[in-house]
């Protein structure tokens, strides 16, 4: 869902139409497109939604240390749920078709949910990238610590109410580099 009311095809036609539009409209609410390419998927027999890759003129590129991609990425795209009483139709169509609900394909491998959800909050966007060392005990090293942090913090998760990320981290004595790290 883009900002300021802009979007990125939530819930396009069966023919990617409201997708292709984002190419040719002269507002570019996505920045000049310059290649493109998507893939209609339906869950449970309906729900039309789109995987794409969408290349941008001048975007920053995810490789390059030097570059800000965060920014670019916080231009076009948000995730949060806004408000019921300020935005009400925005806020039905963000909790209806894009927050996940479970449904029998999340318990196919004899998990509770499949895709991990609900995932966890993050105070800002993050582009995950793999571990930079080769070396197999820093790897191992490194999957422990993670895993003792996701621990504590899904343990804290559910042996308490908790209504924000300030609150978990206090509950769990996790700071919070250590938890933008882990995630
Ligand atoms: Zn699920």
């Amino acid at each position: 869902m883009g900002r300021k009311n802009s979007f990125v095809a939530v819930k396009p036609s069966y023919n990617g139409q409201a997708l292709r539009s984002q190419t040719t409209v002269p507002a570019q609410p996505l920045g000049k497109i310059t290649h493109y390419t998507y893939r209609i998927e339906f869950q449970q027999r309906g729900s039309p939604h789109a995987h794409c890759v969408i290349l941008v003129e001048n975007a920053p590129k995810v490789s390059d240390p030097n570059e800000d991609n965060t920014e670019f990425i916080d231009t076009y795209i948000t995730c949060n749920i806004r408000s019921e009483k300020d935005e009400p139709d925005l806020h039905k169509l963000v909790t209806t078709v894009q927050r996940h609900h479970h449904t029998a394909t999340c318990k196919k491998k004899s998990t509770n949910c499949r895709f991990n959800y609900a995932k966890l909050p993050s105070p800002h966007t993050l582009i995950a990238t793999p571990l930079e060392s080769d070396d197999l005990a820093f790897k191992a090293a490194t999957i422990d610590t993670v895993s003792s942090i996701f621990t504590n913090i899904y343990d804290t998760l559910e042996d308490n109410k908790i209504s924000s990320l300030d609150e978990l981290l206090q509950k769990t004595e996790i700071s919070l580099e250590q938890y933008v790290y882990a995630l």
